[in-house]
């Protein structure tokens, strides 16, 4: 079966010599030795100004929020995966949808100021498929509101904007170090933040607020990352560079392939060196998707509906603005195939089979 994505697992043995490592410290949690190594190693490959490691990538989202946004209206996208919208219910905010550009699948910042309320705290938006937002007109918004940047930077490893890692925009950006993501440590994520009071805020919050064992700084949550979780991260990354090389052959390909007359593809904004981290594909209709995605099924290969439904439906928000684009668009994308050492056969295959059902061969 080939699925829409496959874990990269580093060679046993590197893994098992940081588990030894962490047998040799008895230690397990709490910024453990390799926690403080994976932590100054990411800092140094991603150029990071601060970054804290966390248990996943969603907690990181919720901190930043609970920290920011007040309990007030969140501006945020309809197209991302649930956990950008969860974590604003979660926190008692309240989502505030905003459509998307119709090729970048970003938020279409035009219509941002529009949505902006007295109540409107925070803005929490997607750089979807590690696609960048329109950063420089959100951030000249955001400063004339006053309102707080959190980018849900989940699919962003590695992505430079304009010559700077993307993670070092906005007051707050979050990544995810899911088993199903480019970089992993099976769960765990990271907290980005640009100045020293931030970073100090989000530490204590990730952690109980502890400020050593008897003093609280303020309220917290444990969003701590374990040594397990940190060995996985340190084993992985050596490989991080061969992985997007290779991904970067499984896209080129596909787009060699596919028929472009018949299918659109994502369109990454300018001046963004890109990842590779997804292979979205738009069809005409959701008819030709569907179509699709059961011709490869049959053939055992199991694409994904990155992302379907739209946020804006989920049973638990309201929504009273126009999402013509994301509505449109959700229902007819399909993510293709996307991972370190898949074959080129396969990717051929992949490609046939789609022309086929699009009833071109
Ligand atoms: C994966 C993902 C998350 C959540 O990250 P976890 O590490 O699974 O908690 C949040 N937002 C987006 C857009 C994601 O794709």
């Amino acid at each position: 079966m080939i699925t829409v994505t496959k874990t990269f697992f580093p060679p046993i043995e590197e893994y098992k010599a940081y588990i030894d490592k962490i047998w040799e410290n008895k230690w397990l949690t709490n910024n453990g030795d390799l926690t403080k190594e994976l932590t100054a190693k990411l800092t140094k490959h991603l150029n990071a100004n601060h970054l804290i490691l966390m248990t996943n990538g969603t907690l990181p989202i919720q901190i930043a929020l609970n920290a920011f946004a007040e309990q007030g209206e969140v501006i945020t996208t309809p197209f991302s995966y649930v956990a950008t919208t969860s974590s604003i219910v979660w926190e008692k905010c309240t989502p505030v949808f905003v459509d998307i550009h119709p090729e970048y699948l970003t938020i279409d910042e035009t219509k941002i100021e529009k949505a902006i309320t007295n109540k409107t705290t925070a803005i929490l938006v997607t750089h979807v498929y590690g696609n960048p937002c329109d950063i420089e007109a959100i951030d000249a918004i955001a400063r004339k509101y006053k309102l707080k940047v959190i980018y849900d930077a989940a699919h962003c490893f590695g992505v430079t904007y304009k010559n700077k890692p993307i993670f070092n925009y906005g007051d707050v950006s979050v990544c995810s170090f899911h088993a199903t993501k480019l970089f992993h440590t099976g769960e765990g994520g990271a907290l980005f933040c640009q100045d020293e009071n931030t970073y100090n805020e989000m530490l204590y919050r990730h952690k109980f607020g502890h400020d050593g064992p008897l003093r609280f700084h303020g309220i917290g949550i444990n969003a701590k990352i374990s040594e397990l979780q940190a060995a996985m991260g340190l084993s992985v990354l050596p490989y991080i560079d061969a992985i997007i090389q290779d991904r970067k052959r499984v896209c080129e390909l596909y787009d060699s392939l596919l028929d472009f007359k018949l299918l659109r593809r994502l369109k990454i904004r300018a001046h963004t060196e890109w990842n590779y981290s997804y292979y979205p594909i738009i069809f005409n209709s959701e008819t030709e998707l569907l179509k699709t995605e059961e011709l490869l099924k049959v053939n055992d290969i199991i694409p994904r509906r990155y992302f379907y439904p739209s946020l804006s439906s989920l049973s638990y928000v309201n929504n009273n603005n126009d999402l013509k684009v994301s509505d449109d668009i959700a229902p007819r994308i399909l993510c293709l195939p996307l991972y370190y050492g898949l074959e080129n056969d396969n990717i051929k295959k992949i490609s046939e089979l789609i022309s086929t059902a699009l009833g071109k061969s």
